[in-house]
């Protein structure tokens, strides 16, 4: 229905240039239109491997101890063969397909029924109605923002099981690791082939929809930007945040009851990955109203990448520390126990400051101190696609001023913290900060691209005076 249009107006786009200086189209400065081979060879080669990725650390661990390379050597030398591994691999079960239908269940009754009420009584907390940032089309959505007390709600109700009521054993998750994943993939799978229907047949907003003609490229990166069920069910936020990061934390105390449960000891190791991966999630959830103006909501559509990646990829290899740790329990030094904690906080504290210096700059258009002084910046413009202009700031004072993106400097800190707490004797637990360290390159450059896009000459202004990107002087 909306097709014929959509791509009629995607080609309109296409034509008209902006007022900066860079020939780019206007209201094109969420996603590159076309699509280059790269990026379809990169999409094409994430669609084939990422799920097979998933599968092979959490075999990996299953089946070989988290050994990396005994799978395939085994498979090399003809030890095993595929088959003998698929063959051993869990399947998925009634009892994981119900406790998996009840949890995204309850998380959607969660964010759905339950208005925001920790900010009425938990003071500097922005929680309730909130708006997001302009989209490339003009619209300001509005959100509920309620993680914080679903996250606390839901962390009650498990200490209250596995301390006093014992419904369910604390080991419940680790002890169905595998059966939970084919659940996670079919959701994941499911609510990004129903993102891309709904893009094309009942689209939340037309106008922000973005079609590049290739069909792998749509499902991954999405057509809609906000899509969204009635008023409030809001795609991104429900599944960027709830599902799996309200889940992040009680993977980790899956993993520590387990290793209580099998050693009768939880290691300072996983007490390390435990308090310095939930500071993270705790702040991801605090900080939730600040997360709609960053790149996840306001610039990415909704589609594979962030579906399946929610649902996936985020529950089940941002814990691969605390998984090795069962399979591996490393009992730290205490100096190297204080080290990696001290790395954790740094970087904890580097990420956050940096962001919040960010978001108090916005907030208060300019008209706020940073490191005690009044913060310079760039003055810019940019266009929507109805051709409306808006005026836009780029702060060049505190962490800004060191480096462009100095608040993933930070978030690598942390990450590499928590695979220092795994030891070294395999690679498995030091994925996450592999990843991370491509992720937020990646995203750096992709984000610059677009900022590139959006503020032509004006972005060229700021990157003369901030010309680093993660470590200043270094890149
Ligand atoms: P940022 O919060 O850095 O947001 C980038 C945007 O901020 C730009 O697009 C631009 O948006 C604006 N901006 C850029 N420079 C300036 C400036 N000097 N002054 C004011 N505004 C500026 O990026 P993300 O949204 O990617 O990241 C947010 C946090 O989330 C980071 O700390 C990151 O480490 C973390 N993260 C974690 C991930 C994980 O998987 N654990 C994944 C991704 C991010 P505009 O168009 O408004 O000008």
């Amino acid at each position: 229905m909306a097709t014929h249009q959509e791509k009629k107006l995607a080609q309109e786009r296409k034509h008209k240039t902006t007022q900066n200086g860079a020939q780019t189209s206007q209201g094109q400065w969420g996603r590159a239109w076309e699509v280059d081979w790269f990026s379809l060879a990169s999409i094409l080669f994430l669609l084939l491997f990422a799920p097979l990725i998933v599968y092979y650390f959490i075999m990996s661990c299953d089946q070989y101890q988290c050994s990396l390379t005994d799978p395939l050597i085994d498979l090399l030398t003809g030890k095993r063969h595929l088959s003998d591994i698929w063959n051993k691999t869990p399947t998925l079960t009634c009892r994981a397909a119900a406790i998996y239908s009840l949890w995204v269940t309850f998380q959607v009754v969660l964010y759905m029924f339950i208005p925001d009420f920790c900010h009425k009584f938990l003071p500097g907390y922005v929680g309730g109605v909130q708006e997001g940032a302009v989209t490339p089309a003009g619209v300001v959505n509005k959100y509920q923002i309620n993680g914080l007390q679903a996250w606390i709600i839901t962390h009650v109700l498990w200490f209250a099981n596995a301390y006093y009521f014992h419904f369910f054993s604390p080991t419940i998750i680790f002890d169905n690791w595998i059966p939970l994943l084919w659940c996670a993939n079919i959701l994941g799978y499911a609510v990004s082939t129903f993102a891309m229907i709904k893009g094309y047949l009942f689209p939340t907003n037309a106008k922000d929809c973005k079609f590049t003609g290739n069909f792998f490229y749509d499902y991954m990166m999405g057509i809609e930007f906000n899509p969204r069920i009635g008023k409030w069910f809001d795609f991104k936020l429900f599944f960027n945040g709830r599902p799996g990061i309200v889940a992040w934390t009680l993977i980790n105390l899956s993993y520590a009851a387990k290793q209580q449960e099998l050693y009768g000891q939880v290691t300072n190791s996983m007490i390390l990955v435990n308090v310095l991966q939930g500071i993270y999630v705790l702040d991801f959830f605090w900080n939730e109203a600040w997360y709609l103006k960053t790149i996840d909501i306001c610039h990415d559509h909704f589609g594979w990448y962030l579906g399946w990646g929610d649902c996936v990829w985020l529950p089940y290899l941002y814990t691969l520390q605390g998984l090795y740790l069962v399979y591996h329990p490393v009992q730290l030094c205490t100096a190297n126990a204080i080290g990696i904690l001290a790395l954790g906080l740094l970087g904890y504290y580097i990420f956050r400051v940096t962001n919040h210096q960010k978001d108090l700059f916005r907030r208060t258009n300019g008209n706020c101190r940073i490191w005690g002084k009044k913060p310079d910046y760039i003055e810019c413009s940019y266009m929507s696609v109805d051709g409306a202009k808006y005026y836009s700031k780029l702060m060049t004072s505190g962490f800004w001023g060191w480096a462009r993106h100095f608040n993933y400097t930070g978030d690598l800190m942390g990450s590499l913290a928590y695979c220092l707490a795994c030891g070294f004797e395999h690679l498995l637990p030091y994925f996450y900060i592999i990843y991370m360290t491509i992720l937020l390159t990646h995203r750096c450059i992709r984000d610059e691209h677009r900022c590139f896009s959006k503020y032509g000459k004006d972005w060229k202004r700021y990157t003369a005076a901030v010309p680093y990107r993660l470590l200043p002087g270094i890149f």
